[in-house]
């Protein structure tokens, strides 16, 4: 399936992130966690397919991606972030990347957060975010996707580490986990950087845990 959507509005979140509110075709519904393959509108990137996860809620009247840019070759990314307003994209058939599973533990890296945004603003607005923390890794503060909007949904139970960030660095290595989690059995939900994943599921499973993991970058 392929369907040809419009680019309704583009807003910054970051220095290398953007919302992007797109046309939301007849019958398309997803799930929170879902994702699908986007291809720019335009002849030579028509066929140059990527994953986005939905940021939205299905009962939006328009999709929404959280996209961030590799602005350091051109690729698809890159030169998303040169489109505008009524430009085109091209998305597919929704499937699932990471799904909500009950209360539990949720570690992300950068862009990672993607799939947490959206299955957040779900359970924000069944009121069942309780019982869910949210640990969020960056490399700095100017990196973090959507802080304020985390902070409103979760209160206290979002925590933000920053790996390269003065000389208050932190890390999400056994120590740290072992200091915040408190109950290794409940589900954990992990998303990131290949390095990220691999390292903090193997952890994670040494502590007892069965993670379920989506690598997002190599
Ligand atoms: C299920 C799933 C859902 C995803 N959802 C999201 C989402 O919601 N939001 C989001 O931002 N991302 C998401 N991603 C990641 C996203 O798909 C990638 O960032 C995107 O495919 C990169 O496309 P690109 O053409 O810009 O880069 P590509 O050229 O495809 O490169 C991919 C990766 O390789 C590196 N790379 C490759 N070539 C070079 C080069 N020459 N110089 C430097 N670096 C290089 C880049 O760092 C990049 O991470 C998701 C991934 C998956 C698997």
């Amino acid at each position: 399936m392929e369907d040809i959507v419009k680019i309704i509005s583009i807003e910054r979140v970051t220095h290398d992130v953007k919302h992007y509110r797109v046309e939301k075709p007849k019958g398309y519904t997803f799930q929170p966690g879902q994702a699908t393959e986007v291809a720019i509108n335009k002849a030579q990137w028509k066929d140059e397919r990527r994953p986005f996860t939905f940021t939205g809620l299905n009962e939006w009247p328009h999709l929404e991606f959280t996209i961030k840019s590799y602005r350091d070759h051109d690729g698809v990314t890159n030169n998303l972030d040169n489109l505008k307003q009524g430009d085109e994209l091209i998305i597919h058939d929704v499937w699932g990347a990471i799904s909500y599973n009950g209360p539990g533990y949720f570690i992300a890296g950068g862009a990672g957060v993607t799939p947490f945004i959206a299955i957040f603003r779900q359970l924000y607005k069944d009121n069942l975010v309780e019982d869910n923390e949210l640990f969020f890794s960056n490399k700095t503060s100017a990196d973090i996707i959507m802080k304020d909007g985390f902070e409103k949904m979760l209160g206290d139970k979002v925590h933000f580490i920053l790996t390269q960030e003065g000389n208050k660095k932190e890390y999400i290595d056994k120590a740290y986990l072992q200091t915040h989690i408190k109950n290794f059995s409940k589900p954990f939900y992990i998303c990131g950087p290949d390095k990220m994943v691999e390292g903090i599921s193997n952890i994670l499973k040494e502590l007892g845990a069965k993670p379920e993991a989506l690598v997002f970058e190599k």
